[in-house]
């Protein structure tokens, strides 16, 4: 019988990889629910192609545009799926009991709630949404211990990282190393990021990916995010996760065992290999993946990142320690300035110090249920919002 999938994020750049994944394998894999944001003509046509038993969008407001779209499809009312919308329905639909899977595609805090219950119920999960593990790391990698749930990554890197991580013991390991590509201003001088455009920083140099995450590829908050999704995942201590820049981004992670042996995972930079990993573990399948060729010469690069270029890399470790809400707070600061970043209200440079100045007014608490951490999440917005309004009046200025 097909695994049935809850996809969380369906719209998104993830999200339409993984359909494509399962549209190769309808004999292995079945879509129980599509959920989305605002996406609504593009959710209509994945609701046409892979019939759904269940459909959620973000706002009750859109319902309309969505049966309008379905109807201009031409797919019969009798067809529909249930629809809905909003933050319960998201849960409703990671928790039914027609699902088997959850892939947690949605991207920033929004996606938490639904992939925790899920958890929580010892469904199987493929996690790609980082800041789920930013925000409440420690509640959902308890509560899977505790319901005995497989959490699969799907992030580049720590899904290298796993597949690493199978070539010995968990106490036979010393450290992780995560590759960054660096993102496009990896030469560039500091003193020039005051003046980077929105449209420069979204060229990624080697992903094509959702705005959130290609932005915060710019600043390195990708990687610092990276490596506390790591700890948590993976349970290490912050010392035993390293960055180290590789601008190919074709080693996606390396895992270093006591005897001084050095183990990399190595990909095309294609997700729907990660993806489909996630979907069969712990089978391996052929994918539609490009194969990586031996006929010409290649070089791989990798260096140390530059820590005091890349301020946010630092915080990110730094957030870590403070522990409790700290990393909350440092996710939810990021969200609010990449945003402001993206309206052009404020500078590149001033993302990390509207990070840093929200870190150091918000008080860390010890989070222990998702009401607490998204009220955690609600008081790091709106110190954030006045950080970067600040910052803006000063953009003005100059
Ligand atoms: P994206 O912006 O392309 O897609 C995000 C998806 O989330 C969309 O379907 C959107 O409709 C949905 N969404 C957003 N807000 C929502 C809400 N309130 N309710 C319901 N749905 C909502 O992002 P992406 O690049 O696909 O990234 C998704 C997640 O995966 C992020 O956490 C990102 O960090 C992570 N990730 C992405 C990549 C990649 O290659 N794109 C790689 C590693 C990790
Ligand atoms: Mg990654």
């Amino acid at each position: 019988m097909p695994q049935r999938i809850c996809l969380l994020g369906s719209t998104g750049s993830i999200g339409t990889s993984t359909l494509d994944v399962v549209r190769r394998r309808p004999d292995l894999f079945q879509i129980a629910s599509l959920v989305a944001g605002s996406n609504i003509d593009l959710l209509a046509s994945q609701i046409v192609e892979f019939r759904p038993a269940f459909a959620v969008i973000a706002n009750e407001a859109d319902i309309p545009k969505l049966t309008a779209k379905l109807t201009e499809l031409g797919l019969n009312r009798s067809d529909w799926p249930e629809l809905a919308a909003g933050a319960e329905a998201r849960v409703t639909s990671a928790t039914d009991a027609g699902t088997d899977f959850v892939m947690s595609a949605i991207v920033g805090v929004a996606g938490l709630e639904a992939t925790y219950r899920a958890v929580c119920l010892g469904k199987r999960i493929g996690l790609a949404n980082k800041e789920v593990m930013v925000a409440g790391g420690e509640l959902v990698t308890s509560a899977a211990r505790e319901h005995g749930c497989e959490i699969i990554p799907v992030d580049s890197e720590h899904n290298g990282a796993h597949q690493c991580l199978r070539a010995g013991r968990r106490n036979e390991v010393l450290r992780l190393i995560l590759t960054a590509s660096g993102g496009p201003f990896r030469e560039t001088p500091a003193s020039e990021f005051e003046n980077i455009t929105p449209a420069q920083a979204l060229k990624h140099p080697t992903w094509v990916m959702g705005q959130r995450i290609t932005i915060d590829s710019a600043t390195l908050m990708n990687k610092g995010f990276e490596v506390i999704e790591a700890c948590w995942l993976f349970d290490f201590q912050p010392k035993e996760v390293d960055v180290v820049v590789h601008p190919q981004s074709t080693v996606h992670a390396m895992v270093e065992f006591n005897d001084g042996s050095i183990i990399a995972q190595v990909c095309a930079t294609d997700m729907r290999m990660p993806i489909q990993y996630a979907l069969t573990y712990p089978e391996r399948l052929e994918a539609p993946v490009p194969r990586y060729g031996w006929t010409e010469a290649r070089t791989w690069q990798f260096y140390p990142p530059d820590p005091a270029k890349f301020r946010l890399l630092q915080l990110s470790y730094d957030a870590l320690h403070a522990g409790g809400s700290a990393t909350c707070t440092l996710n939810a600061a990021d969200e609010i300035a990449v945003e402001a970043f993206l309206r052009g209200e404020i500078s590149f440079a001033s993302i990390a110090a509207v990070v840093e100045d929200t870190l150091n007014a918000v008080p860390v608490r010890q989070t222990k249920s998702v009401e607490q951490i998204l009220d955690v999440d609600r008081q790091s917005r709106d110190r954030a919002r006045e950080f970067a309004a600040k910052r803006q009046r000063n953009l003005m200025h100059v």
